[in-house]
């Protein structure tokens, strides 16, 4: 890559095995379900995360979709933080496509809900509300931070869905971070849960793919609603053969991102006129801001960073997220802490 891009980890290239492996792809029609490769990645997918069943989405964001609406009919009710990015950035699919009610709690720092406010946002059975259905929840927690949910916490939301009857699914677009970063394994945080839904575009670096997975039933509704949404592909092993070797070389090597993120951090720390949020990084994720002594903001600042080829992410007016993945080098951490010095060194 030619700029150090820290936007995301989305922007990551396939590497060069994934290259190889999609070219030798063995292939079928998988709307028939007989494409051997996609069937192999869907239940190596299934197997991590404790789930009977996967199914391959050409996108985390219509994973979601497709998920919320094997939950939810029109008019029901999903809960979901505020910060979430099914709410913030999944362009309103749930309620545009599927008419359903999202009910917004606010997300604590931490990336979690709070249980008692989770409790209160549950609907009574009566006319005048919309039936709530389904809570959801994100692990790792983006816009918080990229902040892991425990096993326990997640625990403590299937509990009480249960006990209301409600179902729980999990945007786990980066749940084999969370699973890193805390030591416990992708199916001990999706237990709990009735569906998760998990990204191979991002830092296991494939070039397209998410796994939505459940039961075999409810995976059985799910692909008739991802083929409604124009989502069904046919000789997609191509691009689940990239997924294979995502699994198979990409989710244990995530604990290097986590360390280069520490050690961004460590470096974006010394320099005056940037503040990091509190507790930054947790897992790949850095967020930070400009101080009010920085004369300009984050998107001079990205442009001036830009010269020096470094790409970041503007999140605010004054802050950014920076991204760890597999592309990004120690040296490219150095170049990138030497970058912003000289941009923000100013008078
Ligand atoms: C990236 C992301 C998604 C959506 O994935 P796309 O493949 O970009 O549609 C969903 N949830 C979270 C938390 C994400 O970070």
């Amino acid at each position: 890559m030619d700029f150090i891009d820290l936007r995301s980890d989305t922007v990551t290239h396939p590497t060069p095995a994934m290259r190889e492996a999609m070219a030798r792809a063995e292939v079928g029609d998988d709307v028939l379900g007989e494409d051997p490769t996609v069937n192999r990645l869907e239940e190596m997918v299934a197997s991590m995360a404790g789930k009977q069943a996967g199914l391959l989405m050409p996108s985390g964001t219509m994973s979601n979709l497709a998920a919320i609406l094997t939950h939810c009919g029109r008019g029901d009710e999903v809960i979901l933080g505020d910060k979430a990015h099914t709410v913030l950035f999944e362009a309103g699919g749930i309620s545009a496509l599927g008419g359903i009610h999202s009910r917004q709690i606010p997300n604590q720092a931490d990336g979690t809900m709070d249980l008692a406010d989770i409790t209160a946002a549950i609907r009574s059975d009566d006319i005048h509300y919309p039936p709530t259905r389904l809570i959801s929840i994100e692990n790792t927690h983006n816009r918080c931070g990229g902040v892991p949910l425990s096993a326990a916490y997640t625990r403590s939301v299937g509990d009480l869905a249960q006990k209301y009857n409600i179902k729980l699914h999990i945007d786990g677009a980066r749940l084999f971070n969370a699973a890193i970063a805390q030591g416990v394994s992708a199916a001990d945080l999706a237990a709990p849960a009735d569906s998760v839904s998990i990204c191979l575009s991002k830092g296991l670096c494939a070039p397209v793919g998410s796994v939505l997975c459940g039961s075999f039933d409810f995976i059985q509704s799910a692909r008739r609603i991802r083929k409604q949404l124009g989502g069904g592909m046919r000789q997609a092993g191509i691009l689940a053969a990239a997924g294979i070797v995502a699994l198979e070389t990409m989710v244990d090597r995530l604990a290097e991102d986590h360390q280069r993120a520490r050690l961004l951090a460590q470096g974006l720390n010394s320099i005056d006129g940037l503040i990091l949020n509190p507790g930054t990084p947790q897992t790949n994720m850095i967020f930070c801001r400009l101080s009010d002594r920085i004369p300009f903001d984050a998107k001079e600042t990205a442009v001036r960073l830009a010269a020096k080829g470094i790409k970041a992410g503007v999140v605010a007016e004054r802050g950014f997220r920076l991204v760890l993945h597999y592309w990004i080098t120690d040296a490219d951490v150095e170049k990138t802490v030497r970058a912003f010095g000289e941009v923000l060194d100013v008078p």
